[in-house]
C-alpha cells in the first residue's frame, strides 16, 4: 500500500524529446488511477520514471512522502505489467508465477504461499501445471498479472496490458482487473490510449497531451466539466463537437451566433449566461456533445444540415453532417433508431442548454 506523487516532474530524453513537462500527480493509497492520452503523450515515460527505468530531468517522485529519485529500481518494490508479457514457454504456470520470487530469493514455503494465493485470486489454480502454449490469450494475460501480484508490490504499474487481446476479451478482462484491484487494494497506475477503457476503469483519470497533464478528475467530472477543448474532444465516444461561434446580446439575453443562425441561451445552460455576458462580441469555440444534437424537428430553432456519413451501431446511429453554420467542421449526432442515410438534407436541433464554450486558446469558460 502506498501513496504516489509526481511533483513538477520533467523528462527530456537525450535526443531532446520533452516527453514529460512539469507533471504533477497525486495517487492516493489504494487508488486505481488511469493515465490516458494519444500515443507519444508521455504516459509510458511517467510509469518508467516511477519504476526507476528512467531518471527524471527535473522534479521529484515520492512514495509515501519519501523522494525516490535516486533509489534503485529493484528497491522500489514496484511491479509492472506490459502489453508484451513474455511468459517463459517451457515453464508451467506454477513455475512462471514462482520465477520472480526466485529472483527475490524467497524461501520455498513463502513462494508456495504466494503462488497459491495469486493463483486463487486469478482463478488459475486448475491451470498451474499447464504451459503457456496450452492457455488462451486471456489466461496468459492473467498469468502475467500473477507474476506481478506474487511480488506483493507497493505499487502496480500497467502499461496497455490489454492491447494484444481481441475486443471481447478486453472488455471481460477489463472488468476482472477492476475487481482484482479492489480486492487487493494495491495502488495502481494504469496506462491506456483508449478513453473508453480509461472511463470504465479509473476511479480518477489523468488526461495527458504532449507531455502535460490536462485534467485530473473522475470520469463523470471529465465528461461534464472538461477544462479545455482538448479534453472535451478526447472524452466521449465520439468526443464533443467543437466549432466556431460568436456571442451576441439581444433583449438582454445572450445569443450564440453560428454563421447566419442564432440560438438564444436559456438560464438553464451548463454555462451560466451571466458568465458568458462578458464574452459577447468575441469569437469563441462552441462545444456540443453528439448526444445533445437531434436530427429532425420543425421548430424555429432547427438548423439546416447535410448528412455525409452514417455509422450504424445496432441500437443507434452516429450521423455525420456538414452545415453552413459549423465553420467548415464536420459534426456528429448520436441518434437512437435507424432512420438516416447519406447525402440527405436534414434539419438539426441543438440542445442549447448543453452548449459549452471555450476561448480561442481552448480554455473552458464556466
Ligand atoms: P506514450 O506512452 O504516451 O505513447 P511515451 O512516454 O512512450 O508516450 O513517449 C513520449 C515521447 O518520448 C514520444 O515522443 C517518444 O517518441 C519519446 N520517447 C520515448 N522513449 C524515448 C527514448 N528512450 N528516447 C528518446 N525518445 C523517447
Amino acid at each position: 500500500m502506498a501513496q504516489v506523487e509526481f511533483r513538477r516532474v520533467s523528462k527530456t530524453y537525450e535526443n531532446g524529446t520533452r516527453a514529460l513537462i512539469d507533471f504533477d500527480l497525486q495517487v492516493q493509497d489504494g487508488e486505481f488511477m488511469v493515465l490516458v492520452g494519444s500515443s507519444g503523450c508521455g504516459k509510458s515515460t511517467a510509469l518508467r520514471l516511477l519504476a526507476g527505468l528512467e531518471t527524471v530531468t527535473a522534479g521529484d517522485i515520492l512514495i509515501d512522502g519519501e523522494v525516490i529519485n535516486d533509489i534503485a529500481p529493484q528497491l522500489r518494490n514496484i511491479a509492472m505489467v506490459f502489453q508484451n508479457y513474455a511468459l517463459y514457454p517451457h515453464m508451467t504456470v506454477r513455475q512462471n508465477l514462482a520465477f520472480p520470487l526466485k529472483m527475490l530469493k524467497c524461501g520455498r514455503a513463502d513462494t508456495e504461499r504466494r503462488v497459491q494465493q495469486a493463483a486463487a485470486l486469478l482463478e488459475l489454480t486448475p491451470l498451474l501445471e499447464r504451459k503457456p502454449g496450452q492457455l488462451s490469450g486471456g489466461q496468459r494475460q492473467r498469468v502475467a498479472m500473477g507474476r506481478a501480484i506474487v511480488r506483493e508490490p507497493r505499487v502496480f504499474l500497467m502499461d496497455e496490458p490489454l492491447s494484444n487481446l481481441d475486443a471481447r476479451l478486453r472488455v471481460s478482462i477489463r472488468a476482472d482487473i477492476a475487481a482484482l484491484q479492489k480486492k487487493m487494494g494495491t495502488t495502481t497506475l494504469y496506462v491506456t490510449h483508449d478513453q473508453v477503457e480509461a472511463m470504465t476503469l479509473g476511479e480518477r483519470v489523468a488526461i495527458m497531451n504532449a507531455g502535460r497533464l490536462q485534467q485530473l478528475d473522475t470520469p463523470q467530472g471529465l465528461y461534464e466539466k472538461p477544462v479545455n477543448s482538448f479534453v472535451a474532444g478526447f472524452i466521449g465516444n465520439p468526443g464533443m463537437n467543437l466549432f466556431p461561434a460568436r456571442l451576441a446580446k439581444a433583449d438582454n439575453r445572450v445569443q450564440v451566433v453560428f454563421g447566419e443562425h442564432t440560438v438564444t441561451l436559456s438560464d438553464a445552460n451548463v454555462v451560466a449566461p451571466a458568465t458568458l455576458a462578458s464574452h459577447t462580441g468575441r469569437d469563441l469555440i462552441v462545444g456540443l456533445r453528439p448526444e445533445a444534437v437531434t436530427l429532425g424537428g420543425g421548430t424555429d430553432a432547427a438548423l439546416p444540415a447535410r448528412v455525409i456519413g452514417v455509422e450504424t451501431l445496432g441500437h443507434e446511429q452516429l450521423v455525420y453532417f456538414t452545415a453552413p453554420w459549423s465553420g467548415g467542421k464536420t459534426l456528429v449526432a448520436r441518434q437512437s433508431g435507424l432512420q438516416y442515410v447519406e447525402h440527405h438534407d436534414v434539419v438539426v436541433m441543438l440542445d442549447s442548454a448543453q452548449l459549452y464554450f471555450f476561448d480561442p486558446a481552448g480554455r473552458a469558460i464556466y
